[in-house]
């Protein structure tokens, strides 16, 4: 019988996932369907239940139910425990462990795609909801000098920055739109979109949160949004010389690490990034 495995959230339709995650089933001729799980809140508690059966190898998890999902797991992963949020459910034993590897899809993009030499450097992180905190964490230990959390909701930011209370690292919090938000801007070294600013379809495709003549030409500006691949801020990034990427790598290797904890094989990740941007591609031109 076929295994499956999918991601679960509201609204689904412009989901990535499915694509690159079967594209790597696939290489590795697996008889496994990733399926996509439109689940509303009611449905919830029976699909995490279908999914201990033995033909489920786990799920993604997506907006709405990130930190909902927590308390229907048997294990959660310390990572995900400290980043407060779930997005991979695997299974050991026959349990259901929730993990988190937005943090994994993070990292390896710095890491991997662009070299980013996080030494004594200083970071701006626009946004504290669940991708930011997920950042936050990721970065407390690589030995950056400063972190600046800016966000609409300022209670949001000062609680991420409460969660480091014990470690030497500079991290404050501003409001997003602050004046001294520029002076901040124009001397980090890597400025990262964790709002949803940007987002094809959220009526703020038009919006950059900075300018170009906020943005030093050393930066790396580091998008957490994939659609559109060239956002407003990205193309404020551009014309200050800096370097740029989009949210398409992170999203790829943090569902490389879930194909990871599936299967226990390494993921092919050129054939996930191809398969996303080809997805992508077809979002962008309108035929989804
Ligand atoms: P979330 O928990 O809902 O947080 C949303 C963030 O956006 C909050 O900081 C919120 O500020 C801010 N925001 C929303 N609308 C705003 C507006 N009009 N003006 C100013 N700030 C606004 O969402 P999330 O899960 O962290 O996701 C954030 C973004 O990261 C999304 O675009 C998501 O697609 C992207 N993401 C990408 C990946 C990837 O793999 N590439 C992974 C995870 C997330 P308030 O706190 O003031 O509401």
């Amino acid at each position: 019988m076929t295994d499956m495995v999918g991601i679960l959230g509201n609204p689904l339709n412009h989901s990535l996932s499915p694509a690159f995650q079967q594209a790597a089933f696939d290489y590795y001729n697996l008889d496994v369907r990733y399926m996509t799980w439109q689940t509303t809140k009611s449905e919830l508690t029976q699909k995490i239940r279908e999914l201990s059966a033995d033909r489920y190898l786990g799920a993604n998890v997506t907006i709405p139910y990130k930190e909902d999902i927590m308390a229907h797991l048997d294990i959660i992963d310390p990572k995900a425990l400290r980043m407060g949020a779930v997005n991979t459910i695997a299974k050991s034993k026959g349990a259901l462990v929730g993990h988190n590897t937005d943090g994994y899809g993070f990292l390896s993009t710095l890491t991997s795609q662009k070299e980013f030499d996080f030494e004594d450097r200083q970071v701006l992180l626009l946004g504290a909801g669940g991708a930011a905190r997920a950042a936050a964490h990721s970065l407390s230990d690589k030995g950056i000098k400063r972190l600046t959390i800016a966000n609409r909701t300022i209670e949001k930011a000062q609680t991420i920055c409460s969660e480091f209370s014990d470690i030497e690292l500079q991290i404050v919090s501003s409001g997003i739109s602050e004046p001294e938000i520029s002076e901040i801007a124009r001397s980090a070294d890597l400025i990262i979109n964790a709002t949803s600013i940007g987002m094809k379809h959220s009526g703020t495709e038009e919006v950059s949160l900075l300018s170009a003549d906020q943005i030093s030409p050393k930066a790396l500006v580091f998008d957490m949004v994939y659609n559109p691949p060239i956002t407003s801020l990205l193309r404020e990034a551009r014309r200050a010389n800096a370097r740029i990427v989009n949210g398409l790598p992170m999203l790829i290797h943090q569902g490389a690490l879930s194909f990871k904890l599936w299967t226990g094989l390494n993921p092919p990740i050129e054939i996930m990034h191809k398969a996303g941007l080809n997805a992508l591609n077809s979002t962008t031109n309108g035929s989804i």
